[in-house]
């Protein structure tokens, strides 16, 4: 599989006074070019702060302890300052979550356009980023002549968010995340922004990681998924693969539990119990208090990763070692 991000091993640590979180444990996770990629899991899960470090944007006193993330091959951990400016934005952006607020009040639209724009490349006349503004403003279907002119508070929470996924496009990245875009927003704005951000993926061939609690939007907008589970990566794979074949009790739990756009509200259950406090976790399996099929291994040792052939790998002790195959082997099928 040919993957424009590549995370092995990676740790975000958050000093407390009660002791270390880890936010973000060993995670190995890819998301391959060309397609939507999402995560998927509870609040405090990690998702936000994965995605962060793909920014280089873990908050202080967050730090990533350990592990690597290549972009397109290159270490992203290692860039230099000057490095690191070229890469947000013009290789990677993120619209964070509620990230309307992100928009200066009294400033119009235009002015933090060209403002961004020119950030990264000065030489840009105010015609080029205008005549660019317009045609993103357009993609996100909104009226350019009045919204390239408003200040952000003439503009509903729908619109502004639109405005804010235009902003992520402005510098032509390669990889948009966004992490709950449509929070906040009513049904019918989330519905049509997602129409919005698939048509951008297809059209202009962006990579993007999409952070969720939203089945229903999983399903119908990405080719592959990640399953967080207090700090850990416990399933990943194909959307197929996912649902038809949940390698993970939690993975198959979360299916059935979180209420989505596009389904049926009776059917869903909620998973009993509550994720564990990262300051004390469990030994073993961190699933382990609220799984059914918990047995005493579970309680003693962290299950290994098992990745099947197609690249489906979850972490769980009810599949053996033996059918492991090596990463390898997996990414040159
Ligand atoms: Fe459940 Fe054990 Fe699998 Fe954890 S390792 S998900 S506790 S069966």
């Amino acid at each position: 599989m040919d993957n424009l991000v590549e995370i092995k091993g990676l740790t975000i640590e958050f000093p407390m006074r009660a002791g270390t979180l880890k936010a973000v444990n060993q995670a190995d996770f890819s998301i391959p070019r060309g397609q939507i990629t999402a995560l998927v899991g509870e609040s405090g899960s990690g998702k936000s702060t994965l995605a962060s470090a793909v920014m280089r944007a873990v908050t202080s006193p967050g730090r990533i302890a350990a592990g690597t993330i290549r972009f397109d091959g290159e270490d992203i951990l290692a860039l230099s300052r000057k490095q690191l400016q070229a890469y947000k934005w013009e290789k990677a952006s993120m619209v964070f979550q509620a990230a309307q607020n992100a928009l200066n009040p009294v400033v119009r639209i235009k002015d933090q356009i060209i403002e961004t724009y020119r950030a990264h490349r000065s030489s840009a006349s105010e015609k080029q980023i205008v005549d660019k503004a317009r045609d993103l403003m357009d993609y996100v279907r909104l009226e350019p002549d009045r919204v390239l002119q408003a200040f952000p508070y003439e503009l509903s929470g729908g619109m502004k968010q639109r405005v804010m996924i235009a902003f992520s496009l402005l510098l032509d990245p390669q990889l948009v995340i966004l992490d709950e875009p449509t929070t906040a927003l009513d049904v019918i704005t989330q519905a049509y922004i997602f129409d919005i951000l698939v048509k951008i993926h297809k059209e202009m061939d962006i990579t993007m990681l999409l952070l969720t609690h939203d089945i229903g939007v999983v399903a119908k907008a990405a080719d592959r998924v990640g399953v967080m589970y207090a700090g850990n990566i416990v399933e990943a794979g194909s959307v197929y693969d996912m649902f038809k074949r949940p390698k993970h009790p939690y993975t198959a739990k979360l299916m059935k539990a979180v209420p989505s756009l596009y389904d049926d509200l009776s059917e869903r259950k909620a998973i009993p119990g509550s994720p564990p406090d990262l300051l004390r976790m469990p030994p073993g399996c961190p699933f382990a208090p609220r799984c059914e099929h918990a047995f005493d291994a579970c309680r003693k040792a962290s299950p290994s990763r098992v990745v099947w052939p197609g690249g489906h790998e979850a972490s769980c002790h009810l599949h053996p070692d033996s059918q492991t195959v090596s990463i390898a082997e997996v990414r040159t099928s």
